[in-house]
């Protein structure tokens, strides 16, 4: 059987907890070196980490009784630990000078005062008091002697009056376990001997460096967690940066409705869409996106805000933020009215588009009328009950009142002007203010398709004119024989739009003459490359019953225009 080389997902997520708990017991580095207020860094900083997080012995061992017999209760007072964290809590008063006094639970805010202050004095000229033994501490202990006779002064060993002790400053602040020095020892009995073993001891002299790194930190106002601090702003002004100018692209490129991926996503190719191309070309004078680039040439970066994804992303938040904004308008104005209407897409699902019609009225601009799209609302149930719950769903959720509505306007769909079931009648049910107008170029439409429908002769010259714009439109070949003869092109017929009927009346109209000229043209040239259907056609549009149709009609419609 074989063995498993990969750890299970239970293994993976104890051992996932096991590391964080890990995590958690490593003293943070703010612990050491946050700044206290007084020396300009964020409060919140050094109140964030307090001594006792990474020093729990601190507060276990909290009873700070002192060796020997001077044994004494140290005033406990309340530090800035949060409750939370189960140890007790002191307030963060400046500690005193006698080291005594000093609480079992020192904070980050008090460390870094007396740090910035320095040590208690050294009284020299006290006069210490004899123990019980008859023995009594020195000034000259303040001093260690070198090989060479040279005293040197040791600023880090502290006399408490009050506990008739002696306590080392580092220790104290920084140490951990259970040093009699941090404790506080009043055991004279051959004292220089023990200072000076604690002063050449792994443990005093961890504490001595902490104690300098962050003297120095406050001195120079530099201190690892402002330094760190400092990168961390750069860094997230720098993705920002990035960010706003991702936006920046996505809203030119939707406005202008143009593309945004091609046919790859590499950075420097040609097919790579307008979203990654203008990415480049602004690379090219902005420092901040030649530095992305540069970032992810050199594969610094994971993150690059360019993926499709995070363009689907840009797009979806630019669009709601539009909306919200619009939306905001139209409350503000209150009253509004809707356009809508149906049609499908190319992946022939039926959507309907929404529109919100509302006067703006801004002192300074005046009076503006707001079109604002709304969006494509996806609809399977294309019957007026169906699209009018679309809307009432979409503007339920955009907190739009259909009480405030006061027009709604729709082609002339039987689903939406239907007079019983239609999207108008119904929303006329729910508020009768709200007024129906039919779209006007839609009703043109109709008008002018069934009265063009409603004669044979009409029917027959409209495909006639269809016919002579088939026949040229078909190869560029035939189209430039149409442009040697006529100064203007002749025009198809599109169903939905009515001017398209007189759009390609007008060539007729001025142009006759010069288009006989251009189907003779055509049908020799289609007889000498062998093409006998085209011939035929061209011919037969020749026709002299034809052309003195085109005639007639043209006429008509010369003399109607000339009446208007
Ligand atoms: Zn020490």
């Amino acid at each position: 059987m074989s063995k498993r080389t990969y750890k299970s997902g239970a293994s993976k997520r104890k051992a996932a907890k096991d590391a964080e708990k890990e995590l958690e017991k490593i003293p943070k580095l703010s612990t050491y070196f946050a700044l206290q207020s007084n020396v300009q860094v964020q409060a919140h900083e050094t109140d964030s980490a307090s001594s006792n997080e990474s020093y729990p012995e601190i507060s276990r061992s909290a009873s700070s009784e002192v060796e020997g017999e001077a044994s004494c209760s140290t005033k406990q007072t309340v530090t800035d630990i949060p409750a939370a964290a189960g140890k007790e809590v002191s307030e963060s008063e400046p500690l005193t000078d006698d080291p005594g006094d000093w609480p079992s639970i020192i904070s980050d805010r008090q460390v870094c005062d007396i740090v910035a202050c320095g040590p208690p004095q050294q009284n020299e000229s006290y006069e210490f008091p004899f123990n019980e033994e008859r023995r009594r501490f020195t000034s000259t202990h303040f001093y260690r002697t070198m090989a060479n006779d040279e005293k040197i002064r040791c600023s880090w060993l502290m006399y408490s009056v009050q506990k008739d002790a002696i306590f080392c400053f580092c220790c104290k602040l920084f140490g951990t376990g259970d040093i009699p020095l941090r404790r506080g020892t009043s055991a004279w009995k051959a004292l220089s001997k023990r200072l000076q073993q604690h002063e050449t001891g792994k443990g005093h002299q961890d504490c001595m460096v902490k104690w300098f790194d962050l003297r120095s930190g406050i001195v120079n106002r530099t201190s690892f967690d402002q330094l760190e601090l400092q990168a961390f702003l750069k860094e997230r002004d720098f993705w920002r940066n990035v960010v706003k100018r991702m936006v920046d692209v996505v809203i030119f490129l939707s406005e202008r409705n143009l593309a945004f991926r091609g046919s790859n996503e590499k950075l420097g190719d040609p097919s790579n869409g307008n979203f990654l191309g203008l990415f480049e070309l602004l690379a090219k004078y902005d420092t901040v996106l030649s530095e992305l680039l540069q970032r992810i040439k050199k594969a610094e970066t994971h993150v690059q805000y360019l993926s499709p994804q995070i363009q689907n992303e840009l797009i979806q938040l630019v669009a709601s933020n539009i909306q919200e904004a619009n939306i905001a308008q139209l409350k503000k104005a209150k009253y509004y009215s809707v356009i809508l209407d149906c049609t499908p897409d190319v992946s022939h699902e039926e959507q309907l588009s929404m529109v919100l019609r509302f006067v703006e009225c801004n002192g300074e601009d005046g009076v503006n009328i707001r079109e604002a799209f709304v969006g494509f609302l996806n609809v399977h149930d294309t019957t007026g009950e169906g699209l009018l719950e679309a809307f009432l769903e979409k503007a339920n959720n955009l907190g739009i009142d259909i009480a405030d509505m006061r027009g709604q306007a729709y082609d002339n769909g039987a689903n939406m002007r239907g007079k019983n079931k239609g999207v108008q009648a119904r929303m006329l049910e729910i508020n009768d203010r709200a007024l129906y107008v039919p779209c006007g170029a839609h009703t043109w439409n109709l008008v002018i398709s069934d009265a063009a429908k409603s004669s044979k002769y009409a029917i027959d010259f409209f495909s006639l004119i269809n016919r002579i714009y088939v026949i040229f439109s078909s190869s560029p070949s035939r189209w430039d024989i149409l442009q040697e003869h006529m100064p203007i092109s002749v025009k198809g017929l599109l169903e939905t739009h009515w001017e398209s009927r007189i759009d390609a009346v007008k060539p007729l109209r001025y142009h006759l003459e010069e288009l006989c000229n251009a189907l003779s043209s055509l049908r020799e040239y289609a007889l000498e490359k062998k093409d006998g259907n085209t011939a035929t056609e061209a011919g037969a549009l020749l026709d002299p019953y034809h052309m003195a149709f085109c005639s007639d009609c043209v006429h008509v419609v010369r003399y109607t225009i000339s009446c208007q």
